[in-house]
């Protein structure tokens, strides 16, 4: 017998819960992609998208996931044989220095392994020693999905301005656009790449490049050298309908990123930022409550440098495994799993797991996790410390 029937809740770090007034968004018929109603949509959408990544520069869209976003950006900025330098706090980095690879870079990196942020001052040095100035940008996750970092955009634009280096600085913001705060150009990031199946709460297929007036200078310098499917400037500045997808448009995508969009800005950018905050810190909170008597750790030890929109979490031997089966089966709960963080004695990863609370999450849906995971850990013979769900509603209740 199991407790699953129900709504189900898919707390991986993407796809992820997808808001019904989304869902019956897309619910229509065929649209004219040609005239119409989704040519303005599709104009409001760059206007609404670029709200969200806090830029005045440019956004451009494709039909395709985040590794899709990761080429558009890499394709438009960079000509083969650039060097660039790649700041590595998980798996996520290495993904795109291997995409790098693909499109004829060279890549240097900079590892930071998988508990910790990127130190600004390894890059500041890397740069330094750089005097040709071969390295054309520099890459990093704003939020490493795997280890559940996250890196502050800032201070590697300080790192970079610090070494007197030209270097782009280029942000993988796929986990955490609508999660943890980013401000585009604030943070002195030339060029930021996202997917609508996370914080945007629309199925995946479109990705998104945002850029400045710098990159745009440099994607110039290539005179025309950018694939015609790639290349942003069309996408960014059309001139008819059909560019804004380089072909045919994402048409139900358009509508329900449309309406995310609607729901991102009427609860405003601020409110979803302390939303997610205040999520992040109550699951914490249990985790944290739940290791003092117990195997529970969570993967990044101080909080200033963990992410609000994904957790990464280990239990020790195939706990990891067994539970998320157990949330699944008895409960309705999909957990994700442990990615990128197999070890000597755990080659599969089974001691971890992940919560994505991404997007469309409020606190009932974080306190029920809590609850479910907690059952789990009782009905498995996992140890734990007691009043971690007393913890987590404390924070929730004081907001
Ligand atoms: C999800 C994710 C990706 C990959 O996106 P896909 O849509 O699966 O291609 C890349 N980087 C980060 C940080 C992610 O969270």
């Amino acid at each position: 017998m199991s407790l699953a029937a129900g709504r189900p809740y898919l707390a991986i770090p993407g796809p992820s819960v997808m808001p019904d007034p989304v869902l019956q968004a897309m619910h229509i018929p065929s649209p004219n992609i040609y005239e119409g109603e989704i040519v303005d949509l599709m104009a409001s959408l760059l206007v609404d998208l670029k709200k969200v990544a806090r830029t005045d520069g440019y956004a451009a869209m494709y039909m395709c996931n985040g590794h899709g976003a990761w080429e558009a950006a890499l394709s438009n900025a960079l000509r083969p044989g650039d060097k660039v330098l790649v700041a590595v706090t998980g798996r996520f980095g290495h993904g795109w220095a291997d995409q790098g690879v693909g499109v004829g870079l060279e890549i240097e990196k900079v590892d930071f392994g998988l508990k910790s942020p990127i130190d600004p001052a390894r890059i500041e040095e890397a740069l330094r020693a750089d005097k040709e100035h071969r390295i054309k940008a520099v890459l990093f996750s704003h939020v490493d999905t795997a280890t559940s970092v996250r890196n502050e955009a800032g201070v590697l634009r300080a790192a970079i301005d610090a070494a007197g280096h030209p270097a782009l600085l280029m942000a993988d913001c796929i986990a955490s656009m609508a999660c943890d705060r980013f401000e585009m150009d604030a943070d002195g990031v030339d060029i930021a790449v996202t997917g609508s199946q996370k914080g945007l709460m629309v199925p995946p297929g479109l990705g998104f490049v945002f850029y400045n007036e710098k990159a745009k200078a440099a994607a110039r310098a290539r005179n025309g050298e950018v694939s015609r499917y790639w290349d942003w400037g069309p996408r960014a500045e059309p001139d008819w309908a059909y560019q804004y997808f380089g072909g045919t448009s994402a048409t139900h995508h358009v509508y329900g990123l449309r309406k995310s969009l609607d729901m991102i800005h009427a609860e405003g950018m601020e409110a979803i930022w302390h939303r997610h905050a205040v999520l992040a810190e109550a699951i914490w909170a249990a985790c944290e409550t739940w290791g003092q008597g117990g195997p529970m750790t969570l993967n990044i030890a101080d909080r200033k440098d963990r992410s609000h929109a994904v957790t990464a979490l280990g239990l020790g031997g195939d706990n990891g495994a067994r539970l998320r089966k157990w949330t699944e089966t008895q409960a309705g709960v999909v957990l994700g799993l442990g990615i990128g963080m197999a070890e000597r004695d755990d080659p599969k990863g089974d001691g971890f797991f992940r919560f994505g609370h991404m997007g469309h999450v409020n606190a009932h849906m974080i306190l029920g996790l809590l609850g479910v995971v907690e059952a789990g850990m009782r009905a498995l013979d996992i140890p734990f410390g007691a009043g971690a769900l007393s913890a987590a509603a404390e924070v929730i209740a004081r907001g």
